[in-house]
């Protein structure tokens, strides 16, 4: 595969029971440090790439290279070993405990959880509160801040910015940029493209579960990819 891919997917086609083939044949290369933001529409099969990525759903066909390691029949436990962190759609925090809670089941060593609190103080001026009684951006950021303190091989962000408002998607994007620069390589999948293009490096455009376009962020016209490939079929 290519030199320093930390994931290769390779003609990965996958679905759901009996049904019909969600991705058709997905080819998709993320190198060490890189940030790769795949977008499509509503239903192109984002979030079930995701999936695949993480271990969550077997692919019917193709290859997951991870590290270099062919992965595809690895489960998400295994795959977490390796380094592979999801970032699910929806936050994937625990509304009922604390934010200390919550963080400590992500940061073990409370220094680490201290870190946290010194680059957010809003969180740790609420640290004994449910964390269901956060905003939607400050939950956001209270799944990802740990991110920083045990930067992952791999992180699968899965529509970070979903239902945010736009301040707190910047807030939430220079986080991802900065987990990022401790050695992260991120796979971002976004509908909404203009945040996700401020810090890819790579666009893959996933439509109808085949990506139709792919090349590097300066290449990327979100608008009319949009345009060609919104409605097909
Ligand atoms: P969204 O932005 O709505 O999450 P998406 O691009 O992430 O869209 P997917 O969620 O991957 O798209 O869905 C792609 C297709 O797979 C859709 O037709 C959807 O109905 C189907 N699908 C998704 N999840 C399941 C599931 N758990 N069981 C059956 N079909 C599913």
């Amino acid at each position: 595969g290519p030199e320093g891919a930390v994931l290769e997917l390779t003609g990965v086609r996958a679905g759901y029971g009996g049904g019909a083939d969600v991705l058709h044949g997905v080819d998709l290369t993320v190198r060490a440090g890189e940030i790769v933001a795949v977008l499509g529409a509503n239903g192109a099969g984002k979030s079930t790439l995701c999936r695949v990525t993480g271990g969550l759903l077997r692919c019917r066909d193709g290859a997951v290279r991870i590290g270099g390691a062919e992965s595809r029949g690895d489960s998400a436990v295994a795959r977490s070993r390796r380094g592979v962190r999801l970032a699910p759609e929806g936050r994937g925090i625990f509304a009922g405990l604390s934010i200390e809670e919550n963080l400590a089941l992500q940061l073990p060593a409370a220094e680490d959880r201290e870190a946290v609190y010194a680059r957010f103080p809003a969180l740790a001026a609420r640290r004994t509160v449910p964390a269901g009684s956060l905003s939607g951006g400050e939950q956001q950021l209270l799944a990802l801040a740990p991110l920083l303190q045990c930067p992952p091989a791999l992180l699968i962000a899965d529509e970070p910015s979903l239902g945010l408002a736009p301040k707190v998607v910047d807030e939430v994007f220079a986080l991802l940029a900065e987990v990022r620069e401790r050695g992260t390589a991120l796979l971002l999948v976004e509908e909404k493209a203009a945040e996700a293009l401020g810090i890819a490096d790579t666009v893959a455009y996933l439509a109808e579960g085949r990506i139709v376009w792919r090349g590097p962020r300066a290449e990327a016209d979100p608008d009319r990819l949009a345009d060609a490939y919104l409605g097909m079929g």
